[in-house]
């Protein structure tokens, strides 16, 4: 059957929206947050439900067609788009329902986490996500998920109950610790590498308001502040979160204008308990290093969630590097001072994400995501609207990733990747890259789903990583 009458076949069979080059709304739907990201796919299937995926999926076979998965569209490496191939869109698979007697939310593999954080706030619950609200639920997930409620309760994936998934055949698979587990281990960390998740069920906790937002300093404190940071955040009461930001400050409110446009260095709250209790805790650092601003106050969960979605609309150009490190080196700091004062544009940030307290607890071989044993998750983000600064952007980045990266544990935060290879891959998942592959291939047997952060089936892996250091 030819391409255009398989088509036509599959729009007959097919609920949600089908479109080409040249269809109204094609252009719009291939755009991804990233605007540096201009990939022409051949056909977008919006999908409204499983029977939608499960078709999109056997269309894609049938024509050959290469498949991205595209949840929140969010992947800074634009992962969730091909060129040429079949865009499989899960956007319009956009539900939460909260199950306040259970504490579960199935959460649609289309939603934001705005979209749980509006559904979850209603009944004073939260589930631990990332920092920005816009961001996608599936991808995130997928990846780890790494957070403000991470010391207390863990990555996103720790909170993953079960997941509905359309496999590379077709098929329809739950995975959960009781149903395929092998499949629900390597979805946790694995990224979209097995199959396409419709929904997933995560346990929320009791999170309504939180004492949170940032404190600024500037960076001539920026060497005390960090070195009193790496000490406090590895034994402060989980109930405390705080990563790190080299950044400058925006040029708006709550910002005082004197301190627009500065370079300075942050830390971002986010504390599960009362205002006094908070103020106690940070007394000391107040008292050592009074910050040069702060906007740290009581505040409904969801606003701290989207308290940078301003600063980070869609479209900007983006280019990011991530490791993970296991200890801050004075030697280290004095690396991240000397790029941070070349930050390249305003919103570029480098930021450091604690990736202890519960989060360690989960042994390294529980979960795909392997790095347990590791401190903090770093990220160094060039952005800026002008494509014409994307060559700056990138080789601040890269720069700033190479001064830092031999002081690094080895791999790096999936989500927070290019797309870097497969020995980067392999890095990340250590001693778990063999049990994934294998996982692979056994559903997955021709990487029908490679648009990704690929994981190879078994029989194809050229070199699997023993080590597990
Ligand atoms: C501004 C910004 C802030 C961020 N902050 C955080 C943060 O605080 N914490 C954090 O952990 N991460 C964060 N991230 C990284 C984020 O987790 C990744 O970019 C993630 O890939 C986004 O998921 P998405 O669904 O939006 O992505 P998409 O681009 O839609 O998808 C990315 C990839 O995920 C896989 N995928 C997506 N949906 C599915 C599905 N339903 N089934 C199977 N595979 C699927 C596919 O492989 C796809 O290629 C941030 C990203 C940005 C841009």
């Amino acid at each position: 059957m030819s391409l255009q009458q398989g088509i036509s076949e599959f729009r007959s069979q097919f609920r949600g929206v089908v479109l080409e080059p040249g269809d109204s709304g094609y252009d719009e739907a291939r755009r991804v947050y990233n605007g540096a990201i201009d990939r022409k796919p051949r056909l977008i299937a919006r999908c409204t439900d499983a029977a939608d995926v499960m078709a999109a999926v056997r269309m894609a076979r049938s024509q050959d067609l290469q498949v991205s998965i595209r949840g929140g569209g969010h992947n800074a490496a634009g992962l969730g788009v091909c060129d040429n191939g079949m865009v499989i869109d899960l956007a319009p698979i956009r539900y939460v329902r909260v199950d306040p007697s259970s504490r579960t939310v199935l959460a649609g593999a289309g939603c934001t986490w705005s979209d749980v954080d509006h559904a979850t706030h209603a009944f004073g619950l939260a589930v631990p996500s990332g920092i920005i609200s816009s961001t996608g639920v599936a991808g995130l997930t997928l990846g780890g998920g790494l957070g403000h409620l991470s010391r207390k309760f863990g990555l996103t994936i720790d909170n993953l109950l079960s997941v509905d998934m359309v496999m590379a055949d077709g098929s329809f698979a739950t995975a959960s610790a009781e149903e395929n587990p092998d499949l629900f281990w390597a979805v946790r960390g694995g990224g979209g590498n097995f199959g396409i998740v419709i929904s997933f069920l995560f346990e929320a906790h009791p999170v309504d308001t939180v004492c949170a937002g940032p404190m600024l300093w500037n960076l001539e404190d920026a060497a005390d502040v960090m070195k009193w940071y790496r000490e406090f955040i590895t034994q402060a009461p989980e109930d405390m979160n705080g990563f790190f930001a080299m950044m400058t400050v925006p040029p708006g409110p709550p910002f005082p204008e004197e301190l627009h446009l500065r370079k300075m260095c942050g830390i971002v709250w986010c504390y599960q308990g009362s205002l006094e209790q908070a103020n106690t805790i940070l007394e000391p650092l107040r008292s050592y290093r009074p910050p040069a601003f702060e906007f740290f106050a009581p505040m409904p969960f969801p606003m701290l969630q989207g308290m940078f979605d301003g600063i980070y609309p869609a479209g900007l150009q983006w280019y990011w590097k991530a490791d993970f490190f296991r200890e801050l080196s004075d030697a280290a700091i004095d690396k991240h001072l000397e790029h941070a004062a070349l930050l390249p544009t305003w919103q570029s940030t480098m930021h450091l994400y604690p990736v202890n307290g519960r989060v360690n607890r989960v042994g390294e071989t529980d979960t795909a995501f392997s790095y347990r044993d590791a401190v903090w998750s770093e990220v160094i983000v060039g952005v800026d609207p002008d494509p014409a600064n994307y060559a700056k952007i990138t080789a601040w980045a890269k720069n700033y990733y190479d001064a830092l990266h031999p002081f690094g544990a080895g791999g790096a935060y999936l989500n927070f990747m290019m797309e870097e290879g497969e020995d980067r891959i392999q890095a990340t998942y250590r001693g778990n890259y063999g049990r994934l592959a294998a996982i692979k291939a056994k559903y997955d047997p021709d990487n029908f789903f490679r648009v990704n952060q690929n994981i190879r089936p078994a029989a194809s892996v050229s070199r699997v990583s023993t080590s597990s250091r």
